[in-house]
């Protein structure tokens, strides 16, 4: 997963693109990224740092960066390769001059059309199926920047919301299907792109809608033009997964609040799950909200019995004698005068390798707990995604092998009980939401079939 950020003709295009990415921080933390253009379109500066965005940039690097136009990205860490080098913006001078791309999602068949290119004398400056986008655009006859993009996204599969800044404008993609999210905002009279709503939220932009599915806006001197140049699909593939986990609570995506799709989904997964118990704890933050929702309906107090350290995330001195999860305890720390001698309800979002899951609960029941009745929010993590959530491939899937009790057993809770697919769609609110939604993960049921693609991808860009 990543998180992309734009504004077009702004006094403080980098500073507040900086902001905007800090906001979308929970969204890739391994590099981040911004590209400003000068005024007068004929240059383009790019700084690109591993890490945070407040590591990677300080007053300097923001200096440096001029002009009113600016995009930017941070990316989430999927791959071992050289950091720096796949992150984003991919910047090239192409025969069109200077082109800027940033990416959130997963072009399908990458490696196919990658060889494809390179068997055209493409050469690749980094391992991100992005770049497959800059080199069909600097293919392409088309005559305009707006064009290129559309010429090259006609060719593509897969996943994609994207935001391409060149000399004569910004433009702005999200695919036919939806699957990744992108919003438009207003700041000033200039035109704002985001992940998510929670960026606008920072800089005090007013939202002004979605990005649909299928649609390329251009932004240049003449405003915001929006176009549809691809075939429609019925039906559509939001990623549901954005709600269950990824995105931030504050933000509104796909026209929902996730803090209360999350509160819904904890209610619903009460009323399928019920147990006798004594607290519900959420697993920080992800569980937060579903953990809200699940003591509301089931009339069992909430507690915050892990408590999340802000402040430490990694380190690389670790104590001489092994401390059993040491990683889990330097962020997560039990309440022992609450969990002792508890029977808890203890909420999360979802299970993926069931590793951390594990360590959590062993902390818990060291901390005293009596039972441990542990509910996720979201239906069995059964199937890899190709669309631009990192989820490990099939055998690393807990609940790709295991049933309930295998999984109860190996995460060492008590019980175990999922929210069904049923349960999370409710949660969405929405009419039909079966031809809104993408559920692969949970159900195998691809909209683009990845059958040909498992051999030929290329390491996401997420
Ligand atoms: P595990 O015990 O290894 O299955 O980890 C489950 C935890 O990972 C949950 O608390 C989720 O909030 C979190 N999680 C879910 N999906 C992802 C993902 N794609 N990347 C990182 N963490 C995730």
């Amino acid at each position: 997963m990543c998180g992309i950020f734009g504004i077009f003709d702004h006094d403080e295009a980098a500073n507040l693109t900086y902001l905007g990415l800090s906001s979308l921080q929970h969204r890739g933390q391994e590099a981040t990224g911004i590209a400003c253009i000068n005024n007068d379109g004929t240059k383009m500066e790019v700084v690109k740092r591993g890490g945070l965005v407040a590591e990677g940039f300080g007053k300097e690097e923001i200096r440096r960066l001029k002009g009113k136009k600016a995009v930017g990205h941070v990316r989430y860490s999927t791959t071992g390769a050289s950091i720096v080098r796949n992150a984003q913006p991919l910047y090239v001078n192409y025969r069109h001059g200077d082109l800027a791309l940033v990416h959130n999602g997963n072009l399908l068949q990458s490696a196919k059309w990658r060889t494809t290119l390179e068997d055209k004398g493409a050469i690749f400056q980094s391992v991100s199926d992005t770049e497959i986008l800059i080199h069909l655009m600097s293919r392409s006859d088309a005559k305009t920047l707006k064009d290129r993009v559309v010429d090259a996204l006609s060719r593509v599969r897969g996943a994609y919301s994207l935001l391409f800044l060149g000399e004569t404008g910004m433009v702005a993609a999200r695919d036919p299907w939806g699957y990744r999210p992108l919003v438009i905002g207003k700041i000033d009279n200039s035109w704002v792109f985001s992940s998510e709503t929670c960026a606008f939220s920072l800089i005090n932009a007013q939202f002004v809608r979605s990005v649909e599915p299928g649609e390329v806006v251009l932004v240049n001197e003449n405003g915001l033009q929006s176009f549809f140049p691809f075939k429609e699909h019925k039906n559509k593939a939001k990623c549901i997964f954005e709600h269950v986990y990824f995105a931030r609570p504050d933000t509104n995506m796909f026209g929902h609040s996730v803090y209360k799709t999350r509160v819904r989904s904890g209610r619903i997964l009460a009323r399928e799950h019920s147990c006798e118990a004594d607290l519900v704890i959420p697993v920080p933050d992800s569980g937060i909200a579903a953990a809200i929702g699940y003591a509301e309906k089931s009339k069992i107090p909430f507690a915050m019995g892990l408590i999340r350290s802000h402040y430490v995330g990694r380190t690389f001195i670790e104590p001489s004698q092994s401390i059993r999860s040491f990683g889990v305890k330097l962020k997560l720390s039990p309440v022992k005068d609450l969990l002792e001698g508890k029977r808890v309800v203890v909420v999360d979002d979802s299970l993926v390798r069931g590793t951390t899951s594990r360590k959590i609960m062993d902390m818990i029941r060291e901390a005293g707990a009596k039972e441990i009745h542990l509910r996720i929010a979201c239906p069995p993590v059964t199937h890899s995604c190709f669309y631009g959530i990192d989820t490990p491939t099939r055998e690393e899937l807990l609940a790709s092998s295991k049933n309930n009790r295998e999984i109860a057993n190996f995460v060492h809770a008590d019980t175990l009980g999922y929210l069904s697919k049923a349960g999370l769609l409710d949660s969405m609110g929405d009419k039909n939401p079966e031809s809104i939604y993408c559920t692969a993960c949970f159900d195998g049921n691809y909209p683009q079939s990845p059958s040909a693609d498992l051999a030929t991808n290329m390491p996401p860009s997420v």
